[in-house]
């Protein structure tokens, strides 16, 4: 069986979430409002996301990467990792953070291997946060279309394990995984509960032993 692992990166394999992080510390404006708007559907996290990063008036590449440096990788994710790589699992980040911050906190915890990601990027003009959207067309208006890059997977024959915890997880893990696993007390896990492929997790461990025990590698 060729599996594919999707796996989402802020608050997944980070400890906290990166993007939430910068907006909080970068932006003096009522940000958290355009959340509220996707949970209540009136908007698509892709709009969510131009407005947000819209709120930083102004700010700069350290400024940035010092609140970048400080975020922790899941302690866990390294013998995940290494898990994947000796049993040749095809394995992709998909994030709706940015290419730039994922690869630095990668490097900052020794990852310096090919893992491949999904996801958009930022660059600054005059000081202002400009979005490059990887999938500017995806017709659900995702910030980055996770469902599109696990169908792509799923349509190349891959049975799909997802592992995520927020928001943005829900629409791919809901309509194309094979399993799920959920971070636990998260918006994935809350929304799925009733789900026979859910699986709870805390750490990277964890999965390794259940999908250990599913026995299909
Ligand atoms: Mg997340
Ligand atoms: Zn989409």
């Amino acid at each position: 069986m060729r599996i594919a692992i999707c796996c989402d990166f802020d608050g997944t394999i980070t400890l906290i979430d990166t993007g939430k992080a910068l907006l909080t510390k970068l932006s003096e404006k009522d940000w958290q409002y355009y959340d509220e708007l996707v949970i209540k559907g009136e908007i698509g996290t892709r709009e969510a996301l131009v407005h947000q990063w819209g709120t930083i008036d102004y700010t700069t590449n350290e400024e940035i990467m010092e609140i970048v440096d400080k975020i922790e990788v899941d302690p866990t994710f390294k013998e995940f990792h290494e898990w994947v790589r000796k049993n040749d699992l095809k394995f992709i980040v998909v994030s709706d953070g940015f290419v730039s911050y994922i690869k630095r906190i990668l490097e900052n915890h020794n990852f310096h291997s090919e893992i491949e990601i999904r996801a958009n990027d930022m660059e600054l003009l005059e000081n202002k946060i400009q979005l490059n959207f990887l999938t500017p067309n995806c017709e659900h208006d995702c910030a980055n279309c996770k469902y599109e890059h696990v169908k792509n997977l799923k349509d190349e024959g891959f049975k799909i394990i997802y592992i995520g915890d927020g928001l943005s997880d829900i629409f791919p893990a809901q309509n194309l995984a094979d399993i799920i696993f959920a971070k636990k007390n998260e918006d994935l896990a809350k929304a799925l509960e009733d789900d026979s492929r859910l699986n709870i997790f805390s750490n990277f461990s964890e999965i390794i032993s259940k999908i250990e025990s599913f026995e299909i590698i």
